[in-house]
Order: structure tokens, then sequence, then C-alpha cells
């Protein structure tokens, strides 16, 4: 069994800032990501309030910060973490690919993309259904095509489809958006449709989407729109499950509980990044990542 003082779980920008100062802390650490480095960041159209950046696609960002902590710490791809249990001083961690031994561990692991649970959805990902625009945008170029939602990812997926030529409306199901006021003002001044009170019922098509079912949730009216793409951004859903099943406290919502130190209620686990909940900013991401390392720190030289 590998035996290390911190073990980070997710390789997004919380993850990936715990393993640059961990790293760079000389603890003998690593990072296991169960798909790429990134995390959801990685599908962001463009970052405009990230300090140093005028404007950044997310890809471009996440691909820096993935490669500076490369200097300092492994980072593991496409392994999953299936088990974290407490051994008295140690969190022994079982993944899809070994067996680790740890002192600390910081929960870096974010949260996944919630599901409409409509007809279709899952059969259509991949073939019209997509939850990044900077991803598929292009494949879509001229053609007809729906976000659903309306809060911030909606609004901006919106916006980067419509400015790459794509014929695109939103879908949302109530009469406002909850994005920020800049997002619904530049919707509104580039004239981005919107069909209000709306729900998507179910998705139809062959080889591909080719049109949607809707219901007017005001008027009781249900319709069929020809579409080429539907992009999905109706908010996410924490992966916590692994931390609370250790015995980590989570909230209501499923949110793993901290203190200010981004330690939870068990000794040595720690967690950081959108997992906490929160304001989902990526300098916060970073931020809490930051913390949580230097206090896991703190915590490796107490117990060593
Ligand atoms: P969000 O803010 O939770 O918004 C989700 C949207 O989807 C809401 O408009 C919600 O409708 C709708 N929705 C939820 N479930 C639905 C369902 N089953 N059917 C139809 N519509 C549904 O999610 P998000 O936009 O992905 O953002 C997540 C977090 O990241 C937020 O905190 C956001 O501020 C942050 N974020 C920030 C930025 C930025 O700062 N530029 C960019 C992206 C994301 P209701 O409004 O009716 O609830």
């Amino acid at each position: 069994m590998e035996e290390y003082d911190v073990i980070i779980v997710g390789a997004g920008p919380a993850g990936l800032t715990a393993g640059i100062y961990a790293g760079r802390e000389g603890l003998k650490s690593l990072i296991i990501e169960k798909n790429v480095k990134g995390g959801n960041a990685n599908t962001a159209p463009v970052i405009l309030n990230y300090p140093g950046f005028n404007s950044i696609p997310g890809l471009e960002l996440l691909k820096k910060i993935g490669k500076q902590a490369e200097k300092y710490i492994e980072i593991r791809e496409s392994e999953e973490v299936l088990e974290v249990q407490k051994n008295n001083k140690k969190l022994l961690l079982t993944t899809n690919k070994a067996k680790y031994s740890t002192t600390a561990i910081i929960f870096c692991s974010g949260t996944t993309y919630r599901k409409l649970g409509v007809k279709g959805e899952t059969e259509f990902v991949g073939k019209g259904i997509s939850y990044c625009s900077i991803c598929d945008g292009m494949l879509f170029k001229d053609r007809e095509v729906i976000v659903v939602g309306g809060g911030n990812s909606a609004a901006e997926h919106a916006l980067h489809l419509h400015d790459i030529g794509v014929n695109v409306k939103i879908i949302h199901r109530r009469d406002a958006l909850r994005a920020q006021d800049y997002l619904i003002k530049k919707i509104d001044d580039e004239g981005i449709p919107i069909l209000w009170n709306t729900v998507l019922t179910e998705i139809e098509g062959d080889m591909f989407v080719k049109s949607v079912k809707i219901h007017n949730r005001k008027t009781g009216e249900d319709d069929v729109l020809k579409v080429n793409g539907i992009f999905i951004a109706v908010g996410e859903n924490p992966n916590s499950k692994i931390a609370s099943e250790l015995g980590v406290e989570i909230n209501s919502n499923n949110y793993i509980i901290t203190d200010k130190y981004y330690k939870t209620n068990m000794d040595g686990v720690f967690a950081a990044g959108d997992i906490t909940g929160g304001v989902n900013q990526l300098i916060v991401s970073c931020g809490e990542g930051a913390a949580a390392a230097v206090n896991a720190y703190d915590y490796v030289k107490q117990v060593e």
C-alpha cells in the first residue's frame, strides 16, 4: 500500500491549487482525479474575473494551472476513489486501481452537472446534447440550438453560442433569469430569444437530436421545437457521497461543512472548492484549496 502525507481528491481549481501548495511544502502528496485535470471549469466558455487575465477560456486557464501543479505533485487521472476509511490516525483510500494510506485528505471533488431527467436525455448525450458550449459549440454553427436553464452558466453558454454563429434560444422554467445582471443585459442587447415559463418534456431524434417537446407552464400549451442541439445548464450536485460515507458532516444540500480552516468534523479531513458550496467562483476555489493545504500541512506535522 502506498503511503502519503496528504492525498487530494479531485483535480479542479481547488485540488490543483491544493496540490501546488502541498507539493511546495514538501509533503509527500498525490492528486487522484477520476476524469481529467480541470474539472467543470474546463467547460466555461470565457472567464472574465480571474485576476491577471482580462479574458481567458476556462480550458486554457485550467491547462496553465494543471501544468504548474505538475511541477510539484503527481496527478493520477482516470482513477476513481471508491471508498475512504478511517484506521486510527490514518485514512485508507481504495480506488479502482490501488489502495493508499494517508495522514490527511483534502476533498476537492466538486460537483456534477444536474440532469433534467426527461426522456431521451441519457440516450442523446454526445448526439446533440452537451453540457459544454466551448467544447461542442462549433459543431452547431448556423444550426438551431436551445440552452436550458436560467443561471449564469446558461447565460454564458447562450452568449458564447450566439457569438460563434449558432442560432440559439434559451428555455427557462420561470419568468426571470437568475443570472447576473450584466449577463442578462448582454442577452437582451444581443437579442437572444427566451422561451419563458417553459419546460422541456422530451428529447426526440434518430442518430442525433431532431426535436424537443416543450410545455408552457403558464398557458398549458404543448409544442414541438425542431433543434439540432441542446445545451443543458440546470445547476450542479455536490460529489460528497464518499466523504459522507466516511463520516464527514454534510449540509441539507449535500455540501461538505468545514470550519474557517477548511477542516471538516473529522481529524485530518479537509475540503475545498465547490464541494463546500458557497459562491462557486474559480478564484475562491483556488483560495480554499491553498488554505486547506496549508492547514493540512500543520495537521500532518502535528501528528507525525
Ligand atoms: P444555478 O445558478 O443553480 O442555476 C440553475 C438554473 O437551472 C436555474 O435557473 C434553475 O431554475 C434552472 N433549473 C434547475 N433545475 C431545473 C430543471 N429540472 N428544469 C429546468 N430548469 C432547471 O446553476 P449554474 O448556472 O450552473 O451555476 C452554478 C453556480 O456557479 C452558481 O453559483 C453560479 O453563480 C456559479 N457560476 C458563476 C459564473 C460566473 O461568475 N460568471 C459562471 C457560471 C456559474 P430557477 O431559476 O427556476 O431555479
